[in-house]
């Protein structure tokens, strides 16, 4: 087909301004992918056979993922309707602000933060509203309530921050929640719970019974700690109303058998789960203490990656991580996020990262204050 740039084909035109999708580069045989968050661990026990034993493939799913919403239902003690599950939690983001904002209404989240945000209210219609993170890349809680106004219909908190690391204090999210009022959707978005080891954090789901104010919906994700991100399954805990406006706005049966079958036999293996989320977050805490000491301004770091501030630099420190066989993820002008994988890439990253930092000009905030 020609590129002809003008087709009369009428698209709305916030749609044509938004960038194309971009996935993380794939990495080459002897590289590490450290782009995407992914877990370097093969899936837990009997998550592959479950789901090789899953091949009726010519019928369509259970469109609602009964088993595992019960599943998840007795975890939480909560009701099966008051779970939902979808193909990714990124899917349950999409169907929250679809659900609840629409053309002249505003989505308000921290920035920087989870690339998908601003597409996600775009693709709604409604308008963005981006609060911008503190100096130390943390959520500005008490300026995103104040970011509030009659049009806002849903907000975003994402603890741990993606691509910063910082968590959300407990104490900073209920004082947050009380302060927004009753009929604004509140989204807290936990992709990455499990890595979490300062006990101050928030955790939308440490009562039992779900989320105490019932405008606030926890999502969570079998992407990251479960280690199952390309089979894309996903849940939100939260009142059965909004759930049940979630359930209208999805695309039905995007769930798979073989998806199901996975998070139903990752929950069997807990010990084992924990056992590698402990490995992950040790790794974590080495690779942000050793960046430190190398002279990089880490921010902390309670997910499974950590954060370069690089600024102006990002783009040329990724090219020397490149050039080292590491794939990390830019964000132009901001920073650089490279994810925790396999012990191995550890001393690399470590490495590289220690004769970048030199490399920065004088004053440049990536640089500590050691
Ligand atoms: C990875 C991620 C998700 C979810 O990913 P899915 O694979 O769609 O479940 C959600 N939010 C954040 C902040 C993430 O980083």
């Amino acid at each position: 087909m020609t590129d002809a740039p003008h087709i009369p084909v009428r698209v709305r035109p916030e749609i044509a301004a938004l960038p194309p999708y971009k996935q993380g580069k794939q990495a080459g045989a002897d590289a590490f992918k450290l782009s995407s968050n992914e877990n370097p661990f093969d899936p837990l026990p009997g998550v592959v056979e479950a789901v090789q034993a899953a091949t009726a493939l010519n019928r369509y799913p259970d469109a609602s993922a009964a088993r595992l919403r019960e599943r998840l239902a007795a975890r939480y003690d909560v009701t099966s309707d008051e779970v939902h599950v979808a193909a990714g939690s990124v899917s349950i983001l999409a169907q929250l602000v679809l659900a609840t904002a629409g053309p002249g209404d505003e989505v308000v989240y921290a920035w920087r933060s989870f690339e998908a945000y601003p597409w996600l209210a775009v693709v709604a219609g409604a308008t963005p509203v981006q609060v911008p993170l503190t100096a130390d890349a943390r959520h500005d809680l008490a300026a995103m309530a104040a970011a509030v106004t009659d049009r806002t219909r849903a907000i975003i908190v994402c603890s741990p921050n993606n691509p910063t690391g910082p968590i959300v204090t407990q104490d900073e999210f209920d004082a947050f929640a009380d302060a927004v009022p009753a009929d604004v959707l509140v989204i807290l978005d936990e992709a990455y719970a499990e890595f979490v080891t300062d006990p101050a954090a928030v955790d939308g789901l440490r009562e039992p019974g779900g989320p105490t104010r019932p405008n606030v919906v926890v999502l969570r994700t079998f992407s990251k700690a479960y280690g199952l991100a390309g089979l894309r399954v996903g849940y939100a805990v939260g009142h059965t109303r909004i759930l049940d406006a979630a359930r209208s706005t999805g695309i039905p049966l995007s769930v798979t058998a073989q998806g199901e079958e996975a998070a139903l036999a990752s929950l069997d293996h807990d010990d084992e789960l924990l056992e590698r989320v402990r490995v992950i977050a040790e790794r974590r805490d080495r690779l942000a203490a050793g960046l430190r000491e190398a002279g990089w301004r880490v921010p902390e770091a309670q997910g499974n990656f950590v954060w370069l501030p690089a600024g102006d630099e990002s783009l040329t420190v990724a090219a020397a991580f490149d050039a080292g066989g590491l794939i990390v993820r830019p964000f132009a002008g901001d920073g650089v996020r490279i994810s925790v994988g396999e012990e191995e890439s550890v001393e690399k990253v470590l490495g590289i990262a220690a004769s970048v930092v030199t490399d920065l000009p004088e004053g440049h905030s990536g640089r500590g204050l050691a």
